[in-house]
């Protein structure tokens, strides 16, 4: 007999067989060759760790590192940053705590950031996911609507969080979910309606059942459910949500309040020292509540921090200085061409105020950067040139001709 003819390791015969593997002095057949391959990759399974949201306790990043990582990314908002910092470090510690017999339990607390759009809200967001070792998701609250109603039911919500987990329930359980726009969702006027409020209250009894920590059942592909559908239960006990919205108006709600505080009795803040220019430091849960938002959910989000208005400086440093910036996004372009493209400082100066005066925030000065860099962008990969220096000249002319100027008019 050759070897070939039977397998070295079951003893069946070739003809017996899918397929026979021949090593020289010895041979395998195909059942063998996959059975042999299953234990490897079962004895390998510790040596890579499994999940990859384990979290070991002696790594969690502590609230300095995580706010020192943010700074690289998101300028000024230190107060945010600080806040939402020491939020996901208790997070990760209630997630990781051992059952203990002091009865002590950790309760969640969850975030709430309240910012004019374009100030950074979810850049911070994105930027801590960036870091962490759990199931992260950013959704949007304007799609939810009440059940029975056109949109997206609130359940919904945690299907993008099981998606990046991976259907791995028990880790998308340890979740964090940054809800965006969380303003469009309050109730119109400070009355309840006798109309039914598709979109304001409705929902927001629909979330709170989220926040509290309850068994939610989850459709596995998002939309709305439907009878026949099956879904995934999901406990939302130890999932930490971030919300946040721009509230547009509430600072006439909080110079308010503050003006009837300072007119009245109980007076304790002079008129004068209050900043008109950033009333929303002065935010309180009360002002939540005169927008439109439910106590309940007001409760549920105990952690209530604001982010400041984009001076010139700010938007400048924009420009610049974080670690991935729009101008460094720029140079690296130009440089995978074999550019090197430099700007003057008076380039940023004008860039900066052409943000200030079509009122864009930062979320401008992408739009405006682009504008002047177009043609560049587009003539010199293929011009052979070496160098680009951007002058103020060279800016104005280039910004003058763009659809960008159209914005001002718009
Ligand atoms: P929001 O969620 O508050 O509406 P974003 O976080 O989406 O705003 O900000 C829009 C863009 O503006 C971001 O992608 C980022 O480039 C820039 N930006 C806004 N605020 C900051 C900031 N504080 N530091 C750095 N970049 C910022």
């Amino acid at each position: 007999m050759k070897i070939g003819d039977v397998c070295s390791f079951c003893g069946r015969k070739h003809k017996d067989v899918g397929m026979m593997i021949n090593g020289g002095t010895a041979a395998i057949c195909d059942s063998c060759a996959e059975q042999a391959y299953n234990i490897i990759k079962e004895q390998q399974k510790p040596a890579d760790s499994g999940c990859p949201f384990e979290l070991d306790k002696d790594e969690l990043p502590k609230p300095e590192r995580i706010k020192a990582f943010l700074d690289q990314y998101v300028i000024g908002q230190d107060n945010a940053k600080r806040r939402l910092a020491v939020s996901v470090y208790n997070h990760y510690k209630r997630i990781t705590q051992k059952v203990t017999t002091d009865d002590v339990e950790i309760e969640k607390s969850n975030i709430i950031m309240v910012g004019a759009t374009g100030t950074g809200k979810t850049l911070l967001a994105r930027t801590i996911a960036k870091l962490l070792h759990v199931p992260f998701t950013i959704v949007d609250a304007t799609v939810l609507t009440e059940a029975g109603y056109v949109g997206e039911d609130i359940e919904s919500l945690l299907t993008r969080l099981l998606q990046v987990a991976d259907y791995d329930v028990p880790a998308a359980e340890r979740g964090i979910v940054f809800i965006d726009e969380l303003d469009k969702i309050a109730r119109k006027g400070d009355n309840a309606s006798i109309t039914r409020d598709v979109s304001g209250e409705g929902v927001q009894q629909g979330l709170l059942k989220l926040l509290e920590g309850s068994i939610v059942n989850v459709p596995p592909q998002g939309g709305r459910k439907h009878p026949d559908q099956k879904t995934i239960p999901v406990n939302t006990k130890n999932i930490l949500f971030i919300c946040g919205g721009a509230f547009d108006g509430i600072d006439r709600k909080i110079a308010r309040r503050l003006n009837t505080r300072v007119v009245g009795y109980a007076a304790r803040r002079d008129a004068a020292d209050i900043d008109m220019e950033n009333l929303l430091q002065y935010i309180t849960p009360t002002d939540l509540k005169s927008f439109g938002l439910i106590p309940e959910i007001i409760g549920r989000l105990p952690i209530l921090t604001y982010l400041e208005p984009l001076d010139r400086t700010t938007l400048r440093n924009i420009l610049t200085e974080p670690k991935n910036s729009i101008v460094k996004q720029y140079v690296k372009l130009f440089a995978m061409d074999g550019i090197a493209l430099t700007f003057d400082e008076a380039v940023f100066e004008f860039i900066v105020d052409k943000a200030l005066e079509f009122k864009l925030g930062a979320r401008g000065l992408r739009s405006i950067v682009e504008a002047v860099m177009t043609d560049a962008m587009y003539s010199m990969p293929s011009s052979g040139e070496t160098e680009l220096h951007v002058t103020l000249e060279y800016a104005t002319e280039k910004f003058e001709k763009s659809e960008v100027k159209h914005l001002q008019t718009a």
